[in-house]
């Protein structure tokens, strides 16, 4: 049995069944079966289907948006922001993918015409974490139906509603029986899928930990994988940027989703020049987010997706503390029945300690101060994700120095590091591997078939 827990009030708000042996054996032959169907579906047959899962998602967005808000506590506005956005994917597929399922005309050496030609290739399937519980799942949704092939969820123990709901837009939407399945099962059942020859390749969002098991697992069956795991993304600010506009998205980027994203900016990095008025205006704009009531507009910061996640977050702050680290104010556990804590901010961080080879998945922003781009490139490095990374300098050879050398999947200039549907969303090192979104995120689970022509 799961529980779902309001994290705002500690009140218990459903539970759901764990499927059975027998129970997830259909689940994969329903798959098996519908991938059989579906792999044959016209382009247009699966532009349809996106479309009208759009329509869903915007007309039902009230209902989705308010369960992700209880289930994990995110703000209603994020939450209905989110849904909006899974809506756009959808349609960015249902209009773009079919061009990017043109086969490639390749003219042979020896005379002869050959085309490289994208196939799909059965049922995949998706582990998924709570922090977006809509769009990290439908990133994977999207491009699934587009490719033809058929998906399977593993969601996050803590948002089974937000799981359940997804398979039922899909057939509220008519897509057919089996091409999306919610497995409501826990971590330990999800090896013995992957290794299911039906299952032909995985996805999985989240930690480190859950990463390496599901990684072995697919490797020992030979299966491929795509990995978007953790991130401890550097904010890096030059003399040259505009500060008050640093220093507004420097918080956002921090708070954003209660500090519970791999790309929300972890590091600020300040060069020494700015660096004391920088942090002071830091300083009071973190005090001034308002964390409450996520159903609240007014409310900046809802609670921490659960009480075992604070406890993480809290305790990882009291090894730093040990370690030598300054909290300067903020990060605390707040009164009341809810899983809130306060925005913070960390400094002297000691290079060796435990944090800087860990994500703080919570409101407090890590601060340290450079002496030139070069210390600050070496520190952005200096750890072992590579996710995203944010850097504000109007200089155009500093922009290409950090674009160049940031050891990241993506690096944003002058702004927060964001995902969109048309660009490749991804990193490098221990933050994974492989891209969602765009067209590199529909081709990672497709068959390019080579078809050498007579
Ligand atoms: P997990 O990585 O444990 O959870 C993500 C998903 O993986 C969930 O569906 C989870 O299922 C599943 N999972 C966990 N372990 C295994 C396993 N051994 N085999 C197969 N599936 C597994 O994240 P947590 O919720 O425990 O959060 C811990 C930390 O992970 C956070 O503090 C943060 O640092 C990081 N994280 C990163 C995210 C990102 O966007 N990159 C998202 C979420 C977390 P179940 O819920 O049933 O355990």
């Amino acid at each position: 049995m799961f529980t779902s827990t309001n994290p705002a009030t500690g009140q218990q708000i459903s539970t759901h069944e764990e499927l059975t042996a027998a129970q997830i054996e259909e689940k994969l032959d329903k798959a098996a079966t519908a991938y059989q169907q579906w792999r044959t579906s016209s382009l247009e047959e699966r532009s349809a289907l996106l479309n009208r899962l759009a329509d869903q998602y915007e007309s039902q967005k009230d209902r989705l948006a308010t369960m992700a808000t209880q289930e994990m506590g995110k703000t209603y506005a994020s939450s209905v922001a989110e849904v909006q956005k899974c809506a756009a994917a959808f349609r960015y597929y249902a209009e773009h993918g079919p061009a990017m399922l043109e086969p490639e005309n390749i003219e042979l050496s020896n005379g002869n015409k050959a085309l490289a030609q994208w196939l799909p290739q059965g049922p995949v399937l998706a582990v998924m974490p709570w922090n977006f519980p809509f769009w990290q799942a439908v990133r994977f949704l999207a491009p699934t139906i587009m490719a033809g092939n058929v998906g399977l969820l593993k969601h996050a123990s803590i948002v089974q509603g937000v799981g359940a709901l997804m398979e039922e837009m899909v057939l509220a939407a008519d897509g057919p029986e089996g091409l999306f399945q919610n497995l409501a099962i826990k971590s330990g059942a999800v090896a013995d899928i992957i290794a299911d020859e039906r299952i032909v390749a995985v996805t999985l969002t989240g930690s480190e930990g859950a990463g390496m098991a599901v990684a072995e697992q697919a490797g020992r069956h030979l299966k491929k994988v795509v990995l978007e795991l953790g991130g401890s993304d550097p904010f890096i600010v030059m003399p040259s940027a505009d500060l008050d506009d640093a220093v507004s998205k420097a918080v956002t980027g921090r708070i954003q989703n209660t500090g519970q994203s791999c790309i929300c900016a972890k590091r600020l990095i300040v060069h020494a020049d700015i660096h004391d008025a920088f942090l002071e205006k830091y300083s009071e704009a973190m005090k001034a987010v308002t964390t409450g009531d996520p159903m609240d507009a007014n409310t900046d910061m809802g609670p921490l997706s659960s009480f075992e996640q604070r406890d993480t977050v809290l305790s990882q702050l009291e090894s730093a503390k040990k370690a030598g680290a300054t909290l300067l104010f903020g990060g605390e556990a707040l009164p009341g029945d809810g899983a809130f804590m306060s925005p913070g901010i960390l400094v002297n961080v000691p290079p060796s300690s435990d944090l800087m080879a860990e994500e703080i998945f919570g409101p407090v922003m890590m601060a340290f101060k450079v002496a030139d781009i070069d210390e600050a490139i070496k520190l952005a490095n200096d750890i072992p994700f590579g996710l995203g990374s944010s850097v504000w300098t109007t200089e155009p050879a500093e922009q290409e120095r950090f674009i160049r050398d940031i050891e990241a999947g993506m690096t944003a200039v002058n702004q927060i590091v964001a995902s969109s549907p048309e660009a490749p969303f991804g990193g490098i090192k221990r933050s994974g591997h492989g891209r969602e979104l765009g067209p590199y995120g529909l081709h990672e689970f497709m068959n390019l078939k080579t078809v050498l022509l007579p």
